[in-house]
């Protein structure tokens, strides 16, 4: 169980973050960190310094997705020092902490145990020095686990803005999504709403949208659950190409900003 002193830490550790987002999903591949990482942008270009933390401790792909996966954070008196993403306007600032700056090898997998898988979540939450930050976009693991359960408990002193579920329009994935949308219910995390990615896909030659899967089911599933749609985004191969291919972070944070100004799902912040 968690103790007071331990909750204490971590809510002074996170008090001059102004609000704090977790980003969910019902099961992993379906654009939960391309995601993340396009909103924490969306919200950097805003002008607001933003975070981003990722505890998804099974595939940790926030680095790589930054251009940042060579590097490794420093041990100050106060904690962790998190990555600075080299942003191409120097005023802007992205940091960026995660379980892939501590690994010796990049292939390395986590096979912990849950104590132990906590005990690192909690070390997130309470030793990484982010300074002020308007935004926190938190990158958790796939899901419903343990990890989960131990996130909700030692945010709850926080109070997170809530959860934003990211999903694929097929029927297997909008099922985990019912899972994600009761889990949040029960430990009292609110939905921001849920985001559809994979979401058809634009022709790169006439831009004609295809739907390859069933489309609308994460609208419906967010009506029927009344929380907000956000909306879709298509499968769109550049996404995939700026994320595999280890770009510089300027040129990846510069696409990026065209890729989700086309896009309404990230203006609601
Ligand atoms: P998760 O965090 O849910 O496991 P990722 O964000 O790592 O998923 O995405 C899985 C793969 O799909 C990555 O290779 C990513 O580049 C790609 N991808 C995600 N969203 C899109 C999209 N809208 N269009 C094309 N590729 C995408």
């Amino acid at each position: 169980s968690i103790q007071a002193q331990q909750l204490s830490q971590i809510v002074s550790s996170l008090q001059n973050i102004r609000h704090i987002i977790l980003i969910l999903s019902g099961k992993g591949g379906v654009g939960k960190s391309s995601v993340t990482t396009q909103l924490a942008l969306s919200l950097v270009h805003k002008g607001n310094k933003v975070g981003i933390l990722d505890i998804d401790l099974t595939g940790p792909s926030i680095p790589r997705m930054l251009g940042l996966d060579k590097m490794q954070v420093h041990q100050a008196s106060g904690g962790w020092v998190p990555v600075y993403a080299g942003l191409e306007d120097k005023n802007q600032r992205l940091c960026c902490m995660s379980i892939g700056f501590l690994l010796q090898n990049k292939d390395d997998s986590i096979i912990w145990r849950g104590p132990k898988k906590n005990a690192m979540i909690r070390q997130f939450l309470a030793d990484v020095c982010w300074g002020d930050l308007d935004y926190l976009v938190i990158d958790t693991p796939p899901g419903t686990s343990d990890e989960h359960i131990s996130i909700a408990e030692y945010l709850k002193e926080t109070n997170p803005d809530g959860a934003v579920i990211v999903t694929t329009p097929q029927a297997v994935a909008l099922a985990d999504v019912r899972k994600e949308l009761n889990f949040c219910k029960k430990v009292g995390i609110p939905v921001l709403g849920v985001v559809e990615n994979m979401s058809g896909f634009v022709c790169p030659h006439c831009e004609e949208c295809t739907n390859l899967f069933s489309t609308g089911g994460g609208e419906a599933m967010a009506e029927e659950f009344g929380v907000s749609f956000l909306g879709r985004i298509p499968i769109d191969p550049s996404i995939t190409t700026l994320f595999e291919t280890n770009q510089t972070e300027n040129s990846a944070s510069g696409s990026l900003v065209t890729q989700y100004s086309q896009t309404n799902v990230f203006k609601i912040f």
